[in-house]
């Protein structure tokens, strides 16, 4: 691989050249030893005592805590500093203040989460998070996070569905932009190195050992070996592998969970994807804006769903939490009132928050108003029209959340790239709370058993030909020019999973799914990528690999569970079966996936307490 080099960015790096090597760690001789034994191979090689894959909120969260404990850690993105995924946050962050319900604690927070997992989540991640968010809540807002504050002063809380009391936290309708701007923020004082525009393809690791990571610039196609003795995959989620998704289409295209599995860890619960009830219509509103997120805080400052017989129909689902009630339970009431001929020609039900003054529409929601005036559409005189769209992976690698680790030695996974706080489906503003809480405790761990061996880490010449191995299968990958643009197969795998493991799925169904799969899988042989390295079609054809590893690791999962559990619903199996409350472990035995269950934990007393007392949003007092 070639091109020129980059970085600079605080971490010790070294080119590769076939006549000498620059390294600035004084290492030299070792690496001239290393360099008689080149290749024709030209690459980068970055050595930096913690690596940080993935530059949202939780990789954020995590390099700050280990600055602040003086360790040294470089994070790494696919895209600009401070363009990830997170941005795209909207409605708010939960954490148990109590400001304006003061009956609320972290315990209740924690019932709720568990309700709405279906008691499939981890407990312990579950009270770890919902313990530690008013303190991280707090410390963002000490970081200048400007979070809407009541008129006296305290952090404001808004309704948000499935929870008990007022609880989430926000910043308008852009939470998520504001709470990374912050972090950055923060990570830049501490002066936390940042790498743009690097996709890493490979974890180096020996199945139990993780040393480090290859990847490339995606804007000079160098290739680069990154080394280090601590790796923390923080590469986000994988609900962009469906047709209809509320993500970024080149973001949260299972990465994370691909690198991992790999590289010897597990996966959990894969068959549990969220789909949001409130996605834009394409049909109405234009292709590039199909599946895009209404922000759930639409419904927690009061928006109702209407269907085209002016029917609010979450009367006949919900008659108690209505708009508010679990998402999984209003993306089903609204696909049967598709199914049943009640949806608008476009495909879609009315969201309607025009019966709220103008004024408070424009200040909760600016992005919503802003977005669908350019529409030509005012949602403070007039509805939305919106479906289901899929929206986020409860399922993911399988860590313990007090230290992150994988059981991989030195790999370590945080955010949406991990499962456990969620179960069956995610309580809105959960996820980003994870990345704070979790992210922070992840660091703190790194940072207590890191040594010294590891500041400057030796490269072997094993480990510069797993990597020179990836590096050439790349440059095949980039010269690949047959038939098939990788584009269409991502395109065909995202319309087969939205047919075959969507909201509604069943055994026919799913084992149909693989087999076309494995169609799909074959048609690989024949891609055609576009414009090299550094092209868009290139990075596609490096997605799709993980992608179709992802898909085929969901689509058994789903068909191994015999039942129906928060967002996993079985036509065939329609029920939650008590003896189906376990997890689904992935991994890979012989070359082949495995799937194994797992047995879930209890919650503590306080936290059974909160989940006897039955606590419960009653909708119509907000009426
Ligand atoms: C429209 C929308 C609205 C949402 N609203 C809310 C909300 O209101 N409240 C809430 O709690 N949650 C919300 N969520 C969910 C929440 O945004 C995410 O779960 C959370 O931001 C995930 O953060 P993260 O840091 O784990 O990952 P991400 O923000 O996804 O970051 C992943 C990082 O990994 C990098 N990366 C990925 N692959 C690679 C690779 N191969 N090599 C190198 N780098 C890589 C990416 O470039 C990126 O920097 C929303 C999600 C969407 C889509």
């Amino acid at each position: 691989m070639t091109g020129k080099r980059s970085g600079g960015d605080g971490s010790t790096t070294d080119r590769r050249e076939p006549t000498h090597v620059r390294d600035a760690a004084g290492v030299e001789d070792r690496l001239e030893y290393e360099t008689a034994t080149s290749t024709d191979l030209e690459y980068e090689t970055v050595r930096t005592p913690v690596l940080v894959i993935g530059a949202g909120a939780a990789g954020a969260r995590v390099a700050i805590e280990l600055a602040e404990s003086g360790v040294e850690s470089l994070v790494i993105g696919k895209r600009d500093h401070g363009d990830a995924h997170t941005t795209w946050a909207a409605g708010g962050v939960n954490a148990a203040l109590g400001s304006l319900d003061e009956e609320d604690d972290w315990t209740i927070h924690a019932a709720d989460t568990l309700d709405e997992g279906h008691q499939l989540n981890d407990p312990e991640a579950v009270e770890l998070t919902t313990r530690e968010m008013p303190a991280r809540i707090r410390e963002l807002a000490d970081w200048g996070m400007p979070l809407d504050r009541t008129e006296d002063g305290t952090i404001n809380q808004r309704y948000f569905g499935a929870q008990s009391y007022r609880r989430t936290c926000f910043v308008g309708d852009r939470t998520g932009e504001a709470m990374l701007e912050t972090l950055i923020e923060r990570a830049r004082d501490l002066e936390v190195p940042y790498r743009e525009n690097v996709m890493i393809t490979r974890l180096l690791s020996d199945g139990t050992r993780v040393v480090g990571a290859v990847g490339f610039d995606m804007e000079t196609g160098q290739g680069l070996l990154f080394r280090s003795n601590h790796v923390v995959l923080a590469a986000g989620g994988f609900s962009a592998l469906y047709d209809r998704h509320s993500s970024r289409d080149d973001e949260n295209n299972g990465d994370a969970q691909a690198l991992a599995l790999e590289a010897g860890a597990r996966l959990l619960d894969l068959e549990f994807v969220q789909f949001h009830p409130t996605g834009m219509v394409g049909e109405r509103y234009g292709e590039e804006w199909d599946g895009r997120l209404v922000t759930e805080a639409v419904r927690g400052e009061g928006g109702r769903l209407y269907n085209t017989e002016g029917e609010r129909f979450m009367e006949r689902y919900s008659p108690n939490q209505m708009e508010l009630d679990a998402r999984d339970v209003v993306a089903r009431a609204i696909g049967r009132e598709l199914e049943e001929g009640r949806g608008t020609e476009n495909g879609g039900v009315y969201l309607d928050i025009s019966h709220r003054d103008d004024d408070y529409v424009r200040e909760r929601l600016p992005t919503m108003v802003e977005r669908f005036e350019s529409l030509g559409v005012d949602i403070t005189e007039k509805p939305m029209e919106v479906a289901p769209t899929a929206h986020y992976t409860m399922g993911g690698v399988d860590i313990d959340f007090r230290t992150g680790e994988t059981g991989v030695g030195g790999l370590y996974a945080v955010g949406e790239a991990v499962a456990g706080v969620h179960g069956a489906n995610r309580l809105g503003g959960n996820s980003l709370a994870e990345t704070v809480a979790i992210g922070k405790l992840v660091g703190e761990h790194v940072a207590t058993v890191i040594g010294e061996a590891d500041t400057d880490p030796d490269v072997t010449a094993s480990q510069r030909t797993l990597a020179e191995r990836e590096f050439r299968a790349l440059e095949a990958l980039a010269d690949a020019d047959g038939d098939v643009a990788p584009q269409t197969l991502l395109d065909d795998l995202g319309e087969l999973l939205w047919n075959h493991a969507g909201i509604l799925r069943d055994e026919a169904g799913l084992r149909a799914g693989l087999e076309e799969l494995e169609a799909l899988r074959a048609r690989t042989a024949d891609l055609d990528v576009d414009g090299g390295l550094t092209s868009k079609s290139f990075e596609y054809a490096v997605d799709l690999s993980a992608s179709l590893t992802v898909a085929e690791a969901m689509l058994r999962t789903a068909l191994e569970r015999t039942e129906s559990r928060g967002a996993h619903y079985r036509t065939d199996y329609p029920e939650t079966d008590g003896e189906w409350r376990v997890n689904l472990l992935v991994s890979v035995e012989d070359g082949e996936l495995s799937i194994r269950r797992r047995g879930v934990g209890d919650p503590s007393p306080p936290v059974q307490e909160a989940l006897e007392e039955g606590y419960e949003l009653d909708y119509h007092h907000l009426e």
